[in-house]
């Protein structure tokens, strides 16, 4: 079996990775707050565990991985966007959950397999909050219940750090009801115009932290593989999710890998909506650049190295995957199947230590260049694309349309020849002489292209009988 080798942010070094149970091998990883589109740093996360969950079912088998990933649904934030918007929180929820879903799976994501929303699992916070309070590691004061840090000894141990210089360190909030200032809240009261629920500390909501402790031992048990997020998680969020964990339930070890993307910046600094930086997966797709050219790019950087979005790489990216789609076009895969073949060794080796995508696509440019003049590793070349999450256009099947389309995208002749057509077609209606018009389609017909007509202009969309070499001569 392959030997997966990932960092532990825990341990501070890279370990062979031994699964607790190779039959049910289990990830959670820290989802968005839904309340806005996610930005391009959001999205990090989210490709990079996607490449190891896609590693997972590689090596254990697909039916043999657990995937959980969450939607913050209850949160201040989507609170004041209600406010703001006089919207109502459940509507603001749903529409950027299905925006969320929408964009990742533009990247190539793979949808987890489990995707709790917060506010489904209230009952089931409750009762972990009862439990840290009956093993006096948390209190009830003035409608809160506090988590008390200082009852769990090994509080800090993910980041490495005591106590006492998280205080120094952190911008801890000071309240009159906290025992003591690094406690943080489990439970907070709520008034009429926030949501809530009834518990036995009165009306309130959860605190942020607990819903990952609850959903991920519903879901996954009192131990589970691998936990991960993006490093701006690891204090407070993670280290506040293993005290509950561990504390509530404390027959499990929570998790046993930690795993941190690094930030995507801008000019240097983190991209984040409070230093108003950013741009949306969303304005990306819609200024035309495809979602699997923002993943080449997410993948050419090592996920635990600081990413900056440059045009300069998006056009580098866009460049590259348009000259292998190019050669499965050259090479007739668009239309008939390709010889079976595996993933790349290397590429899997590459993925394996530790999760080296930028040695994957170096890997991915020494098979394009041995494909050139072999079938067969064009076949390895697209299968270790599709492992990577690389879209292959041989592969796209799944619409005609879409298919047709990017084949038209791809082929430049194509392209012009459809501009051309317009153009003529524009001039023929006004001159009323279709003879250039009617000599265009009928030599587009012989190499295989459908050409539709209609109101909205002139539409190429190549057949099963496409031959590029018949398009010379027509633009
Ligand atoms: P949030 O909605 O801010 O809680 O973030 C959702 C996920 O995106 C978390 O895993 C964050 O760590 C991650 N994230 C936020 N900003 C960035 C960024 N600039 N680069 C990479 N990951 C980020
Ligand atoms: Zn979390």
């Amino acid at each position: 079996m392959t030997e997966i080798k990932l960092h532990n942010s825990r341990s501070r070094t890279k370990e062979v990775f031994t699964p607790l149970d190779p039959e049910n091998v289990r990830m959670y990883v820290c989802g968005p707050t839904v309340y806005d589109r996610a930005h391009l740093g959001n999205a990090r996360p989210v490709v990079v565990f996607d490449v190891l969950y896609r590693l997972l079912r590689h090596v254990y088998g697909a039916e043999r991985v657990t995937y959980a990933r969450n939607f913050t649904d209850v949160d201040d934030k989507i609170n004041a966007r209600a406010a703001e918007s006089g919207r109502a929180i459940g509507e603001i929820t749903a529409e950027t959950t299905q925006w969320f879903l929408d964009d990742m799976a533009a990247l190539g994501a793979l949808e987890p397999d489990h995707m709790p929303r917060a506010t489904a699992y209230i009952p089931q916070m409750i009762a972990m909050i009862e439990g840290l309070i009956e093993g006096d590691h948390a209190y009830a004061a003035e409608g809160h219940v506090l988590f008390r840090v200082r009852s769990y000894k090994a509080y800090g141990g993910l980041s490495g750090r005591s106590v006492d210089d998280m205080i120094a360190g952190a911008r801890v909030e000071v309240a009159p009801f906290k025992e003591d200032p690094m406690d943080f809240v489990l439970w907070k009261p709520s008034d009429a115009t926030q949501p809530g629920w009834d518990s036995p500390w009165g009306y309130g909501r959860p605190g942020w932290h607990i819903e990952c402790s609850a959903m991920s031992y519903e879901i996954l048990g009192p131990s589970f593989d691998i936990h991960g997020g993006g490093n701006d998680l690891m204090f407070p969020h993670h280290e506040n999710e293993i005290a509950q964990s561990c504390c509530a339930h404390p027959e499990g070890q929570f998790a046993q890998v930690w795993m941190h993307n690094e930030m995507l910046q801008v000019e240097g600094k983190k991209m984040s909506k409070s230093l108003g930086n950013f741009f949306t997966v969303r304005d990306l797709l819609d200024q035309g650049i495809p979602g699997e050219v923002i993943r080449f790019v997410f993948l050419s950087t090592h996920y635990r190295k600081p990413m900056d979005w440059t045009e300069r790489k998006a056009q580098e990216a866009e460049k590259t995957l348009r000259k292998w789609d190019q050669l499965f076009v050259a090479t007739g895969s668009v239309m008939k199947n390709l010889p079976d073949a595996e993933v790349d060794p290397q590429v899997i080796a590459a993925i394996s230590d530790d999760l080296n995508t930028a040695g994957a696509i170096a890997r991915l440019h020494e098979i394009y260049a041995a494909a050139r003049s072999d079938d067969q590793q064009v076949a390895v070349l697209k299968a270790s694309m599709e492992f990577l999450g690389l879209g292959v256009q041989a592969n796209r099947s799944a619409s005609a349309n879409f298919q047709s389309a990017m084949t038209v995208a791809l082929i430049p002749e194509l392209q012009t020849i459809e501009t051309l057509l317009r153009e003529m077609r524009r001039k023929a209606m006004a001159s009323k002489d279709f003879s250039e018009v009617d000599r265009i389609k009928s030599a587009l017909l012989e190499a295989g292209v459908e050409v539709r007509m209609s109101k909205e202009g002139v539409e190429l969309v190549p057949g099963p009988n496409f031959d590029p070499s018949q398009l010379e001569g027509l633009s």
